[in-house]
């Protein structure tokens, strides 16, 4: 992830406003903005993948715009509809999100805040402590990574 720079520190991808990534495609043609927000929220594609915009400023936009969630591990149940993911933030907190697939529809479930405050003594979560509260990007970016 990258660090605090000149500019302050970088916007996590899913934190950032669209008027945000506007900013980012100052001197761009106004279709780009729709080309990199409809890759991020429609069709949820990594942006090293969208393929109609150049490779340099995928680049650009992927160092300004960093995504939050380093994936630690992934787990899948022995039938296949239930996938867990424990992913590591840029401050070193972890959280999980788990994705469960049923007949009728599909749930993902999400963390809010990294640790709790409840402290029930059966949770190695709880034992732990409470670390902070997500942000609105951390929350988002792992329903569009589920
Ligand atoms: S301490 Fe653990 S079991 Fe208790 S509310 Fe928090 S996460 Fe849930």
């Amino acid at each position: 992830m990258s660090g605090p720079s000149p500019e302050g520190p970088a916007r996590t991808r899913y934190d950032a406003s669209r008027d945000e990534v506007a900013d980012a495609l100052q001197g761009e043609p106004a279709y780009r903005i729709d080309q990199v927000w409809n890759a991020l929220y429609h069709q949820r594609r990594p942006l090293d993948s969208i393929s109609n915009v150049p490779a340099a400023l995928r680049r650009r936009l992927e160092a300004q715009f960093p995504l939050a969630l380093r994936e630690s591990t992934v787990q899948h149940s022995a039938d296949g509809a239930t996938t867990k993911w424990l992913w590591e933030l840029d401050d070193g907190a972890r959280i999980e999100s788990v994705l469960m697939h049923y007949e009728d529809r599909t749930t993902v479930c999400v963390s809010t805040q990294a640790g709790c405050a409840m402290a029930c003594g059966f949770c190695a979560t709880g034992q732990a402590g409470f670390e902070r509260q997500l942000s609105a990007g951390e929350i988002v970016e792992q329903v569009l990574r589920a």
